[in-house]
Formats: C-alpha cells, sequence, structure tokens
C-alpha cells in the first residue's frame, strides 16, 4: 500500500480512478521511499514541494505578422546537492505538474548517479511542428529572456528534452550570452559540438541505458546478443537506443514506434534504414519492410526487453499485467504509474528505472559543464568510459539495494537517490 498525503489509487479493479497526474505519481513513489528509509517528517515535507517555480507569458511575433502568446515554466525542485539541472521540454500538453515531476524525477537523477548537482526542469505549452524554423528560434529566444534571470552555470543549467534540439540550446546559450554580455557556454548542455558541446551527448541517454541492460542482463543471466528488442518512441532516446542495443548489446530490435504508428518484423528492423526514413520523412508511417502495429501492441509485444522513450503514463494497472518483457529498460521519464510497478514486480518483469536507466543524458551534460569551465575537451573514448564507469555504480547501488529491501527496483534507486539528498538538506542545515 502507498502511503502518500495525497491519496493515489491503487484499486487495480478500478484503472479509471489510477493517478496519472504526473507529479502526484512523483510524490507518491517518494511517499513510498520515504516510509521505507524512516525520512524525518520535516525533510519529506521539504523533498515532496519544488523549492521554486517561475511561470512565464511568453509574446513570440509570428511568420505572418501576428502575435502569439506562449505560457512556459522553470522549476528548481532542490539545490541541496549543487545547481538545478533539467531539460526544457516543447510540448502541446506540457503542464505544471508534468514540469514539477520532471524536475523531482532530476533531483533523484542527479543524487542516483552521485553528480553534484540538484534536479530542475523547463517547458514550453506549444506544437513545434507546427512553428517555422524562425518561430521556433524567436519562441526559444523569448523563453530565455523570461526565466534567463534565474539561470547561470552555479545556478540552474537547462539541456534538451521532448521535441527541443542542439540547435535550439545554441539560440538560447546565444540569447544567455546576449543578457549577459558574455559568453558562458556551461549554463546549458546539450550544445552542438561548435558551441562547447560535449562528444559523446547526443547518444548519452541511450547508451547509458544500454550499459544498464547489460549489467540487468548479466544479474538476471540473460545473453543480450540476439535478444529482442521493442522500443516505443523514436526521437533521440528512441533512435540511439535501436542504434546501440545492436551495436552495444548485439540484440535484435523487431518493433519501433513514434508518435504516428509502431512497426513490427519478426525477424529484426532494418535500424539503419528505419533510421534514415524517419530522419528523411519525419514519420514512420508509410515504412514498407515491416507491418504497422500501435504503441499499445508494440508494449505487449513477447520480447526479451521493452525500451519505453517516449512520454508518461504508457503502463498502467490496465496494461501491465499483459507486458511480457523480462527486461523495461526506461529511457522514458515516468512511464510506468505506481500501480503497474506492483504487478511487473510480481510478474517478474526487471524493470531499470527511469531515473537510472536514462541518467546517461545528464552525466554527460555533467561532463560538459566539466568541460566548459576548464575550456579542455575530452575524447569519446573517455566519455564513453566515465559514462560507463558511473551508470555501472548506479545500476549496482540500486541493484543492491533492491536485493537488501527486497523491495522493486524503483523503491530501491529512490531509497538510494532520497537517503542522499536527505543527508545534504541536513548538512546544510535547512531542517
Ligand atoms: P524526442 O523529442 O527526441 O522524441 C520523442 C519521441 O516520442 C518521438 O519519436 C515522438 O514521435 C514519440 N512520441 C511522442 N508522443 C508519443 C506517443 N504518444 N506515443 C509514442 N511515441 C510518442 O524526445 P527524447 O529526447 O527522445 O525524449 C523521449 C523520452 O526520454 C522523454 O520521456 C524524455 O523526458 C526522456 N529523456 C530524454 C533525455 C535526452 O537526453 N534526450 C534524457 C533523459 C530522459
Amino acid at each position: 500500500m502507498i502511503h502518500t498525503s495525497k491519496p493515489v489509487s491503487v484499486d487495480s479493479d478500478q484503472p479509471d480512478m489510477e493517478q496519472l497526474n504526473p507529479f502526484m505519481i512523483a510524490q507518491a513513489q517518494l511517499d513510498e521511499a520515504a516510509k521505507v528509509l524512516e525520512l524525518n517528517p520535516a525533510v519529506h515535507g521539504l523533498l515532496r514541494e519544488p523549492l521554486r517555480e517561475l511561470h512565464v507569458t511568453l509574446p513570440v511575433r509570428m511568420d505572418d505578422g501576428s502575435t502569439r502568446i506562449f505560457k512556459g515554466f522553470r522549476v528548481q525542485y532542490n539545490d541541496s546537492r549543487g545547481p538545478t539541472k533539467g531539460g526544457i521540454r516543447f510540448h502541446p500538453e506540457e503542464t505544471i505538474d508534468t514540469v514539477r515531476a520532471l524536475a523531482a524525477w532530476m533531483t533523484w537523477k542527479c543524487a542516483v548517479v552521485d553528480i553534484p548537482l540538484g534536479g530542475g526542469k523547463g517547458g514550453v505549452i506549444c506544437d513545434p511542428k507546427q512553428l517555422s524554423k524562425s518561430e521556433l528560434e524567436r519562441l526559444s529566444r523569448a523563453y530565455i529572456r523570461q526565466v534567463g534571470r534565474l539561470l547561470g552555470p552555479e545556478m540552474d543549467i537547462p539541456a534538451p528534452d521532448v521535441y527541443t534540439t542542439p540547435q535550439i540550446m545554441a539560440w538560447m546559450a546565444d540569447e544567455y550570452a546576449m543578457m549577459r554580455g558574455q559568453n558562458e557556454f556551461g549554463v546549458i548542455t546539450g550544445k552542438p559540438l561548435a558551441l562547447g558541446g560535449s562528444k559523446g551527448r547526443e547518444d548519452a541517454t541511450a547508451r547509458g541505458g544500454m550499459y544498464c541492460i547489460r549489467e540487468a542482463a548479466r544479474v538476471l543471466g540473460l545473453d543480450t546478443r540476439g535478444a529482442t528488442m521493442a522500443i516505443q518512441g523514436f526521437g533521440n532516446a528512441g533512435q540511439f537506443a535501436a542504434k546501440l542495443g545492436e551495436e552495444l548489446l548485439g540484440s535484435v530490435v523487431v518493433a519501433v514506434s513514434d508518435s504516428r504508428t509502431g512497426l513490427y518484423n519478426a525477424d529484426g528492423l532494418n535500424v539503419r534504414d528505419v533510421i534514415d526514413y524517419k530522419l528523411k520523412n519525419g514519420t514512420l508511417q508509410g515504412y514498407a519492410h515491416a507491418q504497422p502495429i500501435t504503441n499499445a501492441e508494440l508494449l505487449e509485444l513477447e520480447v526479451d526487453i521493452l525500451v519505453p522513450s517516449a512520454l508518461e503514463n504508457v503502463i498502467t494497472s490496465e496494461n501491465a499485467a499483459r507486458i511480457k518483457a523480462k527486461i523495461s529498460a526506461e529511457l522514458a521519464n515516468g512511464p510506468t504509474t505506481p500501480e503497474a510497478d506492483q504487478i511487473l514486480h510480481r510478474n517478474n518483469v526487471y524493470v531499470i528505472p527511469d531515473f537510472l536507466c536514462n541518467a546517461g543524458g545528464v552525466t554527460v551534460s555533467y561532463f560538459e559543464m566539466i568541460q566548459n569551465s576548464y575550456d579542455r575537451y575530452w575524447s569519446e573514448e573517455t566519455v564513453h568510459e566515465r559514462l560507463d564507469e558511473k551508470m555501472t555504480a548506479a545500476f549496482h547501488a540500486v541493484h543492491r539495494q533492491a536485493q537488501e529491501l527486497q523491495v522493486h527496483n524503483r523503491l530501491a534507486a529512490y531509497c538510494v537517490a532520497v537517503d542522499r539528498v536527505a543527508e545534504a538538506v541536513q548538512l546544510r542545515g535547512w531542517v
């Protein structure tokens, strides 16, 4: 039973009652860990809420001469272990509670991989697919003009997330430099290489996830060579997961999907060809060498490794019992509800929880900050080695915790991360 002051339904007979508000889910997950850790109630109360948040209104000149008003947010959840860090998402269904949840998960993510950063997140309610390149640039700059006052390499450092790209990070870094009257590349990560980006950042989220899958397979005695893999979401996380799933693990990618359709081929998809098709056409729709499937069908395929790489709440009490994968490696943030977690745990699906599995992105972003501050740049090989070291250590800290406490992996990851943040909060004398 999940303990929470804002109750979350756990009655799987009533899936329509299931809590799908991401922030309430994040709070319920924390509550569960607080109970196991017997967390000081004041520390628990502090960690349930963001420390600061800014809501902004952005007037943006459109190409036709009209002005449209957009809403945006920046949440600084907790900076007890270091400056807040977290991506900016551009999405038509963005909400403040999604940003709060993502900022909370960033806090636990930085703590679980033990990097000296706190958690933050940003978002703008918009549909980037409906904006021209110049409209997107003006929107990105307008966002920084408003939230820039809260940002800085020692304060809060954004990065890309859903539907934001290295080009958008470049415009944002430039706007910030204009505001400050000097270049400060360390204020934003995920930048293009020519503007102080790090080698190895582009595929870091997926690569970190693959290192976790490799370790999970070791502890489960599963051979990843020839293991089948299905990937939901085919953007930065999903495309590199497909590529690296083959390259690093020797797995066979049998299914992928984007927001419009899924593709399935029992003999394995030609990953390079599918990526080229998606990049050329902007969609997977119409790809000839596979059969179309829905996103829901993809999740329930009989595969060894499932990689949710799109959005929140795709594995719920409604479909969790039908998940047949041995490993669910969550590159997406928040794909699994607390009720679904219990079901997957009962059914022996080995979940690599989001804020562990997808921590490779922020880890290499942290490497990017270090390189920016020293103005010296590492080889790709060095980035990969240091990322592997961090992810492997974090994976085993969580796996050990799960074994010791006999709890599911997400709860174990929370226990590792929350304990570290709680220690910082108390050492600083906040509580
Ligand atoms: P992206 O914008 O590059 O790609 C998103 C993908 O999801 C697209 O292929 C899109 O078609 C697909 N998608 C959108 N709605 C969908 C739906 N309803 N069903 C199925 N697919 C859908 O974004 P990304 O950077 O790959 O992020 C994906 C997930 O990974 C998000 O949860 C994000 O928070 C998480 N994440 C990303 C990073 C990173 O470094 N990019 C780091 C950590 C976590």
